[in-house]
């Protein structure tokens, strides 16, 4: 169906408006759109392929030069040729240290921490080369059109988190695009199958995407053309690299070459992984691979014993996605594949087994994503209308509360956007300032977590403990990105911040947090009442302490002592780290002070009877 638009002042026919869809691949990366209800994917000028190889590389006489041509450059200059670049992304050092010695170029541990590459004397971030690989598809896609775009949905693994969405939105812009969306490639993906189109279908649809650098697996449900994420899972350190990087390990240990030696030859590193990638995917319709100068070969029986340790982790995540979604595995009714390593046949059989059903593979792999995001690209566009993507966060937000606790507000697989609050209050008497510390994770105590940022909520008038009403209001919005606010609602003084973490979070640390999580449930909850005992035992003593200040003549000496005696075990207590001894402390002081509490309260209101002269 053909749309035209007519602009009503000067009668003119206005282009429809085009919002292209691209796929940032850590392998490849790629740019589509949508016209008239047809996808198409912008191939190279030769019509050969639709895949940009994701390599920016800087040649001697300074210039950029992207993709294919660069990819050639891999062998000849390692150490001017950057790929896997969105590994880097949003990423500080330390979190990439297990990746670097994979890496022919240098990578710079910097002041702010956040990784940078360096080729002469420049530095280079991941999101100005990231914005590299966006430009040439941006020029890729305008040669084609012969007009400009602007316009853009990219997308990224469902497991980037607020850091790694905000610097590829940030490369985008430098790359000249207003980037609308940035969604989940699962997502894309099942939207590129047309998945939801029939409105009256209820689909539950599992997307298993094992790319070059990443895999992924989400659970979806489709209904009412709502596409609804019911859980996401994967590892970013897990793809079609790693089994390169096995039979390269294979091939190592057969030629007697070691890690060292490797380290130092950049180009024979490079070679090998070449030659790894090359045996992989002639094994995916071969019984046998054998290098030109049969150096190196290998049979399909061999490597499929060699990735069976790669292949077993992916059921893994899978399994957890399985769990999470809250499903049965017989519920889902459809299996979608993604990724270029989706190709190797003993993926699909593995998958079908594992399943107990046939899985869809129809479309290309390695372009589904990018359709997927043409499609979601139109549906912003208003191009189609009635169709709503709903995704869901990995793992809970939340605030530090009195004694290091997470109190979550924003609860793991929650479906964004979404927004969410509480009300605090102050545990000291004329507390002005009060610190709003920002975690992600699923434990109990915050230092388990991992910190997404803090401020200062300033100005808060002076009042009681307890007196204050602060709202703390989390808004996370649909591409993963976290607004908080706290407010004292009896002056309105507000402070909001917009939560970009300076350091990202590997998916081993991901996978790590919650696995935690689990295992520490047990000693978590036994923490955590403790830790409850004693903010309760605090405010108590506090309390107390202010009660016989303030009631000092209606009591004698004796009582006095016995309860400071009771306030002191209570204090005592607070040193050991048992719960039952605090509770116990806890209700000794109260039984002792409640009855002194009730005599003072009918004296002090007998007394202020009297001075307003009511009795007498
Ligand atoms: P990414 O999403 O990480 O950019 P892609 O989906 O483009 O990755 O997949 C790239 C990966 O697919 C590479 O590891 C490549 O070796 C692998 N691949 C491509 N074709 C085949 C094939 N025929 N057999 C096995 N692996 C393949
Ligand atoms: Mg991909």
């Amino acid at each position: 169906m053909a749309k035209i638009s007519i602009n009503m002042k000067s009668g003119e026919v206005v282009e429809p408006e085009l919002i292209i869809g691209i796929d940032l691949g850590t392998t490849n990366s790629l740019v589509a759109y949508v016209r008239n209800g047809e996808t198409h994917i912008v191939k190279d000028p030769s019509g050969k392929t639709s895949l940009v190889p994701s390599i920016v590389h800087f040649n001697l006489n300074g210039e950029v030069i992207v993709g294919e041509t660069a990819k050639q450059n891999l062998i000849t200059s390692p150490e001017r040729t950057i790929y896997s670049v969105k590994r880097l992304l949003g990423k500080s050092y330390v979190d990439i240290t297990s990746v670097e010695s994979n890496l022919a170029y240098d990578i710079i541990d910097q002041e702010d921490q956040l990784v940078k590459v360096k080729i002469d004397d420049n530095f280079h971030s991941p999101v100005g080369l990231s914005a590299e690989i966006l430009k040439y598809l941006k020029k890729r896609i305008e040669n084609h059109l012969g007009r400009e775009v602007s316009k853009a949905v990219i997308t990224v693994p469902a497991y980037f988190n607020d850091s790694q969405r905000q610097a590829t939105r940030d490369a985008g812009k430098l790359a000249g695009l207003d980037v609308l969306r940035i969604i989940n490639e699962p997502t894309a993906a099942s939207l590129a199958y047309g998945v939801g189109l029939d409105k009256e279908k209820v689909e539950t649809v599992a997307v298993y995407d094992l790319g070059g650098g990443t895999f992924d697996v989400s659970i979806l449900r489709i209904e009412d053309g709502v596409f609804d994420v019911l859980s996401t899972n994967g590892d970013t350190f897990l793809g079609g690299d790693d089994f390169d990087k096995a039979i390269m390990r294979h091939w190592m240990s057969e030629n007697n070459i070691s890690q060292e030696h490797l380290k130092e030859d950049k180009s024979l590193n490079q070679m090998l992984r070449i030659k790894a990638e090359d045996a992989k995917k002639i094994l995916s319709n071969n019984d046998v691979y054998s290098s030109e100068d049969s150096q190196f070969s290998l049979t399909k029986e061999k490597f499929i014993e060699l990735v069976q340790p790669l292949i077993k982790r992916t059921l893994e995540c899978t399994d957890f996605a399985v769990k999470d979604a809250e499903i049965k595995i017989e519920e889902i009714d459809k299996i979608i594949l993604v990724g270029g390593s989706t190709r190797m046949p003993i993926i699909k059989s593995t998958l079908e087994e594992y399943f107990k059903k046939e899985v869809y593979n129809e479309l290309n792999p390695d372009e589904v994503v990018a359709m997927g995001a043409a499609i979601q690209a139109d549906i912003l566009a208003g191009n189609t209308k009635g169709y709503l993507l709903i995704d869901v966060t990995p793992l809970s937000l939340g605030i530090e509360t009195v004694g290091g606790l997470m109190d979550p507000i924003i609860p793991r697989n929650s479906k964004i956007p979404i927004s969410a609050g509480r009300s605090y209050t102050t545990s000291v008497d004329g507390q002005t300032n009060l610190k709003v510390a920002v975690y992600q994770g699923e434990r109990d105590l915050v230092e388990h977590n991992r910190k997404l940022g803090e401020f200062i909520l300033k100005e808060i008038p002076p009042m009681a403990a307890g007196m204050p009403k602060i709202e703390v209001h989390f808004m996370l919005d649909a591409d993963g990105i976290l607004k908080v606010k706290a407010s004292e609602k009896r002056s309105g003084h507000s402070t909001e911040v917009k939560i970009k973490s300076q350091y990202g979070i590997s998916e081993e640390e991901m996978g790590r947090m919650l696995l935690d999580s689990i295992q520490n449930a047990e000693y978590d909850m036994k923490i955590k009442s403790l830790l409850e005992a004693k903010n309760e035992a605090r405010s108590i003593v506090l309390s107390s302490k202010k009660f016989i200040k303030q009631n000092s003549a209606i009591f004698n000496q004796d009582e006095i002592q016995t309860l400071e005696s009771h306030i002191e075990d209570l204090e005592n207590s607070l040193n050991g780290d048992d719960k039952d001894v605090v509770n116990s402390a806890m209700n000794q002081l109260n039984e002792f002070a409640n009855p002194l509490a009730q005599r003072a309260m009918d004296y002090n209101i007998s007394k202020a009877l009297k001075g307003k002269g009511i009795l007498e």
